[in-house]
């Protein structure tokens, strides 16, 4: 196995900590198979894995750290909190799970309750060297500034939905103002309204000789953006990683930018 400097770009945030632009999601993988899932996803080459306490499936990902021969530091673990005044204690219980005595990124998973007093306590474990990045997910408008204007180490990053039909352009902004990486979820947008088929990036895949995905997701890191894609087929799991080495020509950037809609395709949170 190569490497992973070799093939993988990395970001560095805003408090130095680098992470790997691409990774993985377990969003969904039952927990009884997280473990050879995620054992699965490191052989393809996968060193960022992004779970959640809500996913119920960290048990497992924290099974696959401790028999993995990946050393921890070439791992990036990204886990998610939901607001509630117990959550020092769900942190434990998640560093426990994750049989890991740090977590790389907490990320407050979506709006709800009293967010601020929850980001205090994601700070004070970022000071006890417990955490070495937070941020948040699916904070827009009042609930991202209210967090961002009261807090005293800024968001790493904010998880959103991202993908060619849902770009969030005046985010890519924004954040690029504030230091704050946008991290795409649903890069494909879970293959919704036929993105695999979709005959405006079929014909720039075959232009490039990849595939829809690659493009997808070339498009998205060439932004700077981070993806978590997700797919239990071995083969598009490494697809998915090789990413890297072309670059699309300025019109064809253009024209992906033009198939934004400016909406999302889940309407979880809106
Ligand atoms: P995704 O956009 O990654 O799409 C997954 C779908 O694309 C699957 O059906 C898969 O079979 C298909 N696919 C993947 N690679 C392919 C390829 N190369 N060719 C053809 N088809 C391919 O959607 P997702 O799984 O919902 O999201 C990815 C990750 O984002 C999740 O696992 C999770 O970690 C994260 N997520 C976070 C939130 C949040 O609220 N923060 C919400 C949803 C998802």
């Amino acid at each position: 196995m190569k490497g992973v400097r070799e093939f993988m770009k990395f970001v560095t945030l805003n408090n130095g900590v680098e992470m790997p632009i691409v990774g993985y999601g377990v969003y969904r993988v039952a927990p009884e198979e997280t473990k050879d899932h995620v054992l699965e996803v490191l052989d393809a080459g996968y060193r960022l894995i992004d779970t959640a306490q809500q996913y119920r499936n960290e048990a497992g990902v924290g099974e696959a750290i401790a028999e993995t021969d990946i050393p921890r530091g070439e791992l990036f673990i990204t886990t998610k909190v939901m607001s509630n005044e117990r959550v020092a204690e769900s942190l434990e219980a998640s560093l426990e799970r994750l049989q890991t005595d740090y977590i790389d990124l907490v990320l407050i998973h979506w709006v709800m309750g009293d967010d601020l007093a929850t980001y205090r306590v994601l700070e004070d474990y970022v000071r006890a060297g417990k955490i070495r990045a937070i941020g948040l997910s699916n904070f827009y408008g009042d609930a991202f500034d209210e967090i961002v204007s009261n807090c005293e180490i800024m968001p790493a990053v904010n998880q959103q939905e991202t993908h060619v039909f849902y770009q969030n352009k005046d985010l890519q902004e924004q954040y690029k103002e504030l230091g704050i990486y946008l991290e795409a979820w649903a890069p494909f947008g879970a293959g919704r309204e036929n993105m695999f088929e979709n005959p405006i990036l079929a014909g720039i895949a075959e232009k490039y000789d990849r595939s829809v995905a690659q493009v997808i997701l070339n498009f998205l890191i060439s932004k700077d953006i981070i993806v978590i894609p997700k797919s239990s087929n071995p083969d598009r799991m490494r697809e998915n990683l090789d990413v890297f080495d072309f670059e699309l020509e300025a019109e064809d950037v253009q024209t992906i930018e033009a198939m934004d809609r400016g909406e999302s395709l889940f309407d979880w949170f809106s």
